[in-house]
């Protein structure tokens, strides 16, 4: 596999062509954002962790049943992946109140729902990410209604096995955003990551926060937070 070059720079990964039109490398930074970019810093060794718990937890989703972009992990902070065309959606899953929705509602976090819930936002930067509903996702010729039926219960499907994951490990899964991408024969799978910087997760028993709202919120501690998720993780898998 001979990587190519860059043909994307994100907020936290690059994204390069390899000789192969079917397949990507990404590599992962220790660049941190928040709030679109308006907060900047680096997290170190960020990349590391995250690069190596999404490819663990894709390659449990997909054993479990849930296609994803996962081909290889090739370096501690490269991974091939399968080349999809983003949908323009973040798809965020709820377990319990928190973030925008506790500020939305105006209610506390730590509500815990009694179901999971299911929101997108339209992921456009330069509109903050506004938060859209199923009518005009098909208005703006988004996505089909047959692919949000499957990107729904993809959705579900990979929050019932996170949730019971981390509650393995001890970390009740609050909520996460994930994405979705179509292959060149229009399939739906699961793409981007799953990670500290997209989950929110919080110790089972204290409550503490252990992902990038640490970050986020100036909490201090946030490499400790990321160096311990990813302990719970591999003691999971020992
Ligand atoms: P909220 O809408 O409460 O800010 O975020 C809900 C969940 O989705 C959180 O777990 C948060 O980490 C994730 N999330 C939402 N938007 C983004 C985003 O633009 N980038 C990242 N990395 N995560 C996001």
């Amino acid at each position: 596999m001979e990587k190519w070059e860059q043909l994307y720079e994100g907020k936290a990964k690059k994204v390069f062509a390899t000789d192969d039109p079917a397949l990507l490398i990404v590599s992962y930074k220790d660049d941190a954002t928040a709030f679109n970019g308006k907060k900047k810093g680096s997290i170190a060794g960020k990349g590391v962790i995250n690069n190596r718990m999404s490819n663990r937890l894709m390659q449990r989703l997909e054993a479990a049943g849930v296609p994803t972009h996962f081909v290889e992990e090739l370096s501690e902070r490269e991974t091939l992946v399968k080349k999809v065309s983003i949908v323009p959606l973040e798809v965020i899953v709820r377990n319990v109140s928190a973030g925008s929705f506790a500020k939305r509602y105006g209610v506390e976090e730590g509500i815990v729902f009694p179901s999971p819930t299911v929101e997108f936002s339209y992921k456009n930067d330069a509109l903050d990410d506004p938060l859209i509903c199923l009518p005009h996702i098909f208005a703006l010729g988004l996505a089909t209604k047959e692919e949000m039926a499957t990107i729904i219960d993809c959705a579900l499907r990979v929050n019932a096995f996170l949730k019971e994951f981390w509650a393995a490990c001890s970390v009740t899964l609050v909520d996460f955003k994930i994405e979705f991408g179509r292959l060149a024969d229009g399939t739906i799978i699961l793409a981007d990551e799953i990670s500290p910087d997209t989950c929110r997760l919080w110790d089972a028993v204290t409550g503490e926060k252990l992902d990038k709202d640490r970050f986020r919120r100036d909490l201090g501690g946030v490499e400790e937070a990321y160096a311990e998720i990813m302990r719970r993780l591999l003691d999971h898998d020992a």
